[in-house]
């Protein structure tokens, strides 16, 4: 009896053991389900962003690598921009290249090749992109004209500018950069008051100034 009995506790104590021990095994199981679950999330979020951070570190080199020739053509095919050659400058006569203008020094209707600026008393002319200075020349009829070499073929042409003594051939301007004030001494255009005539150069042709340049209603 009492070995019966010893027995039956000691099952039942074998079983108390077992089912604790059943207990704790899914207890721990649910744990470590739950915490391998948070984890995984975020595990999955880390690696998700890691993923796209190596992604991302792998894939710019890639379009790097497959874009180069690309970003090595496109500094050529860059999207240039100009400013407005006369500080404070209020555009009077638009380029004509194949509707004539009257010109009131001539007295007589031509194309206009460029765009006339004027601008407070000596207003100050500007480089409208980065360049090279490229001609500084002066004539009777149609007074001193700065020529700035953009590269690419692209040249402007300042006329009708007093240019700044320290303005030389070869030197490179920035955008913006002084080159002289607005004038009169272009005696093709004198009677329109001091002014700049602008004009821009692609590849030997005189365009419309408008393909870089925004002119701001005012
Ligand atoms: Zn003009």
């Amino acid at each position: 009896m009492n070995e019966k009995t010893t027995t039956k506790k000691q099952r039942v104590i074998y079983y108390s053991i077992l089912a604790v021990l059943l207990v704790a095994i899914g207890v721990v199981t649910a744990i470590a389900i739950s915490q391998s679950n948070k984890p995984g999330i975020s595990i999955d979020s880390s690696t998700s962003d890691s993923n796209d951070d190596s992604t991302g570190n792998v894939t710019p080199p890639v379009n790097d690598d497959s874009s180069s020739t690309d970003n090595e053509d496109k500094p050529v095919v860059q999207v240039i921009s100009f400013i407005t050659p006369v500080q404070n400058g209020v555009l009077f006569k638009e380029f004509t290249d194949n509707t004539v203008v009257f010109n009131s020094t001539l007295g007589v209707y031509t194309g206009h090749m460029g765009m006339d600026f004027k601008g407070p008393e000596n207003a100050k002319v500007v480089a409208v992109y980065k360049g090279t200075v490229k001609e500084i020349t002066t004539s009777y009829l149609e007074g001193t004209t700065v020529k700035i070499d953009h590269g690419n073929g692209l040249i402007t042409v300042y006329n009708s500018i007093e240019p700044i003594e320290t303005l030389k051939i070869g030197l490179s301007v920035e955008q913006g950069e002084v080159l002289g004030t607005i004038s009169t001494n272009n005696k093709q255009e004198y009677k329109d008051g001091p002014h700049l005539h602008f004009e821009v150069i692609e590849n030997g042709v005189k365009i419309s100034p408008l393909k870089y340049l925004t002119i701001e209603e005012k």
